[in-house]
């Protein structure tokens, strides 16, 4: 109900196979992931690699945004622009392997209100999540700041049974993790799991290519450095991969470490962090094994 809904996507095969993956909840152990952004394309910015190695595993995973992107553009707005983006999150989702929801929540109005938490207590709930991931609540954004503050509201609701009553309240408080930041104040990210991307960073690309409204025209406006993006096609996705490959700092170097070992955090060439929550389940170095089975191989 608080996905939008075009004509495209009731003729596609996109509901159905999104209603089996509901229907195959509880049936096998394997880890179910939720990753949440503001935006349809942060999801795939800030944990697209890790998505695509969870879901090479067979993992279920599903990517929320929260708001409809209806604002992020120069020429472009309101509905067009929300049907655009959500024709390339779904695109984006295909090419990781991902279910991806997007909420008709407007673009760069984002409030911590109680009803946006409900849609996200909904959200992870119904997918049964084991793993959400959120970004923090500092940011110079205020929808990624909000989000961050409404998954932190949602994180101990999810296993309360008496509100949101309609979906049935989940036995297990999930792990809540934050993508990556560089920001400073309150206090630093810190690395609790690094995962190397390395092998899958071709399909983070890939994905964020797919949000053409994004990396190549609003983004570029925005940041003055539209000049830049090349006009071919096959060119622009290897200047994509270029600009969009992030740097492994000291910490996430020590991460490394510690989870696969100093000769191999050496070859990692792409990673990427998560902090662990202080809010929902506090899972010991074994448990993020076994949520992150990725770590150390
Ligand atoms: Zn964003």
């Amino acid at each position: 109900m608080n996905t939008i809904v075009h004509p495209v996507l009731l003729t596609s095969v996109f509901l159905l196979s999104s209603a089996t993956i509901m229907n195959a909840q509880n049936t096998d152990d394997k880890v179910r992931i939720i990753m949440i952004g503001a935006h349809p394309d942060d999801c795939d910015e800030d944990g697209g690699g890790t998505a695509a190695l969870f879901a090479q595993m067979g993992y279920a995973v599903k990517f929320v945004s929260v708001t409809n992107g209806d604002a992020g553009h120069q020429t472009m707005k309101g509905a067009e622009l929300a049907k655009r983006r959500f024709a390339e999150a779904q695109e984006a989702g295909k090419r990781l392997g991902v279910v991806y929801d997007v909420l008709d929540n407007h673009d760069g109005l984002l409030m911590p209100t109680l009803e946006v938490r409900l849609q996200l207590i909904r959200k992870i709930r119904e997918w049964n999540a084991d793993v959400v991931i959120a970004p923090r609540p500092n940011d110079y954004h205020p929808d990624h700041r909000y989000t961050g503050v409404l998954v932190q509201d949602a994180a101990y609701m999810v296993a309360v049974p008496n509100i949101a009553p309609d979906v049935p309240a989940l036995k297990k408080n999930p792990v809540f993790l934050y993508y990556q930041d560089h920001f400073q104040r309150p206090n630093p990210f810190r690395p609790d799991i690094t995962v190397d991307i390395t092998s899958v960073y071709d399909k983070k690309v890939s994905a964020l290519d797919a949000h053409e409204s994004q990396m190549y025209e609003w983004l570029p406006w925005i940041g003055h450095y539209l000049d830049q993006v090349p006009k071919d096609k096959t060119e622009r996705v290897q200047w994509l991969a270029k600009q969009r490959a992030g740097t492994i700092t000291n910490e996430m170097r020590t991460s490394l470490e510690k989870w696969c070992g100093k000769g191999k955090a050496t070859q990692v060439k792409y990673a990427e962090a998560f902090e662990v929550c202080e809010y929902g389940a506090q899972p010991n170095d074994d448990e993020i094994k076994r949520l992150f089975p990725m770590l150390g191989k």
